[in-house]
């Protein structure tokens, strides 16, 4: 059975919605089935401000494969667009994130799902309620629209496309 899963896309750097584009083409072709994709959403950047601001997406894809297996494949979108880790909070390239995978919980060093950071950020919770506003939160038992009104992050999010 296959997985539906919810991936955060951001850039600030570069030719940003060209590199959201080429985020979707490798992980059409590397992580699943693309099943839905939001609208474009800008937001100023989070944590250190003194950087530009970002683009973000929600993509809904359908995998076959374990979280840990695509959470590689979104760590090789990163790196096929030069993303470098540096300093945290940092510009960057591309930046794609694991917000949800099916109901599944999970814990390890390396992996935590659902996000932990998808509560408390509305350029997340944003483009994930466009796509899927009656999902229920597997720990926190509320819908993503529920965690949208809720939701305290000051940051204002933008719809830029259609
Ligand atoms: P951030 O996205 O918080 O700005 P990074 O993109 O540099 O930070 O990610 C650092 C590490 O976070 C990744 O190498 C990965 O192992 C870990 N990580 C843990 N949970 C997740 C998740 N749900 N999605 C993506 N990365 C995650
Ligand atoms: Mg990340």
């Amino acid at each position: 059975m296959p997985t539906l899963a919810y991936l955060l896309l951001g850039s600030n750097l570069g030719d940003r919605a060209a590199r959201l584009a080429q985020a979707r083409h490798d992980l059409a072709a590397t992580a699943g089935r693309l099943v839905a994709a939001s609208a474009l959403y800008e937001t100023a950047a989070w944590g250190l401000t003194d950087q530009p601001a970002f683009l973000n997406q929600v993509l809904a894809i359908e995998t076959d494969l374990a979280a840990p297996t695509l959470l590689a494949a979104c760590l090789a979108a990163e790196q096929q667009q030069g993303r470098e880790r540096q300093v945290r909070w940092a510009a960057r390239t591309l930046d794609v994130d694991i917000l949800l995978f099916g109901q599944e919980i999970l814990a390890t060093p390396t992996l935590t799902v659902p996000h932990p950071a998808l509560p408390a950020r509305r350029f997340a919770l944003v483009p994930l309620a466009e796509l899927a506003p009656q999902l229920r939160h597997p720990q926190l038992h509320q819908t993503i629209s529920e965690l949208l009104s809720a939701c305290t992050d000051p940051l204002p999010v933008q719809r830029i496309t259609a």
